[in-house]
């Protein structure tokens, strides 16, 4: 089963295995004893700093064939969990479709840190912070059980996070490219034919304690259309930040579907992220503060998408 490197007292086993079938299969064998690694970026710092402690086995996802590569598929760009972030922020077509995604990356980390860590370990982390913008594309993520690949939108797997197996194995992520909707109802791909009628929006910000290379307090993502009265025509509401599991606000996302875009609207969104939102206070900042400020970022963009 895959190659091994034999630890020592001190130093872990580390395992190689070929297929995501080898993988589950050592996980299970050695249970809590073990860890999936990626980049190690992150898993690293948990050691260090005695989050966690390094377990008897790691898990070496890099050998396992074609999780390296970003291609276009049936379901959109379908990006492999051993892709490093940096080859993401980098990717043209990423950059000409996904610009949260791009911007959330820019914000993550730095390059040397880019370039080790993998949008796998990102997401399985369930605090990264692409989460919110990969939130606002409606990615879905592929994911292996043990017995067959599955697909689910990456809300559901945040939503379940924690509950399934620990050896739950992320293969790949699904960016659906935007359609919009021509006049005759015909779907057509966004950016090759935007309808002049929709007005497109989206935004991504990550609040940290620093300008740059900080972790984040607050990430948020707000995106959508809306019509030419500035009705509400798609919405989605995504928020992360700190050790927060990222999610969206799909109450206040169905709430706001064909509402005027207006002072009221405005303060109706601002109350219910007050209402729904429920950040985790850390030594950082309160949760208060971590309110207030997604608040203020998601009403600010909403106004901006109306009225610039
Ligand atoms: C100095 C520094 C700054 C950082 N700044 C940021 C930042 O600004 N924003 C940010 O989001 N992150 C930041 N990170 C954290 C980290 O670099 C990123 O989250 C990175 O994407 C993690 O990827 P990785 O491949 O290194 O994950 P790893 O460390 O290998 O793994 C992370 C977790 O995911 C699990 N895992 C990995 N791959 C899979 C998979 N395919 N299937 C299932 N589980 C898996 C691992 O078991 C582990 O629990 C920073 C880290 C450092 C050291």
């Amino acid at each position: 089963m895959g190659m091994n490197v034999q630890g020592t007292k001190s130093s872990p086993q580390v395992w190689y295995p070929q297929t995501a079938a080898e993988a589950w299969r050592l996980k299970k064998s050695y249970g809590t004893e073990s860890v999936y690694i990626s980049g190690g970026t992150l898993l690293r710092t948990q050691w260090e700093s005695g989050v966690a402690a390094m377990p008897k086995h790691l898990i070496d996802l890099s050998a396992i064939r074609g999780l390296g590569e970003i291609r276009i598929g049936e379901a959109g760009l379908v990006i492999g969990g051993q892709v490093s972030l940096e080859a993401c922020r980098t990717h043209p077509i990423i950059q000409r479709h996904f610009p949260m995604f791009t911007e959330a990356l820019r914000l993550t980390a730095a390059p040397s840190i880019r370039r080790l860590g993998t949008i796998g370990g990102n997401i399985a982390s369930n605090i990264g912070d692409s989460l919110p913008a990969l939130l606002g594309y409606n990615a879905h993520v592929v994911w292996y059980n043990g017995m067959e690949d599955l697909q689910i939108t990456l809300s559901e797997w945040l939503k379940i996070a924690g509950m399934l197996h620990t050896e739950r194995l992320l293969l790949q992520i699904q960016l659906p490219f935007q359609v919009d909707k021509t006049l005759d109802g015909h779907e057509v791909e966004h950016l090759l034919a935007v309808n002049s009628k929709t007005k497109r929006f989206s935004a991504y910000h990550k609040v940290g304690r620093r300008e740059a290379f900080t972790p984040s307090v607050v990430t948020v993502s707000v995106s959508g259309s809306l019509s030419e009265k500035m009705e509400v025509n798609e919405i989605r509401i995504a928020l992360g930040g700190g050790q927060m599991i990222a999610q969206r606000l799909e109450e206040l996302e169905q709430e706001l579907l064909g509402e005027v875009v207006d002072a009221q609207l405005l303060r109706h969104v601002y109350n219910r992220i007050m209402q729904l939102y429920k950040p985790r206070e850390d030594l950082f900042a309160s949760a208060s503060y971590r309110k207030t400020t997604a608040a203020h970022l998601i009403t600010a963009e909403l106004w901006k998408a109306a009225h610039q």
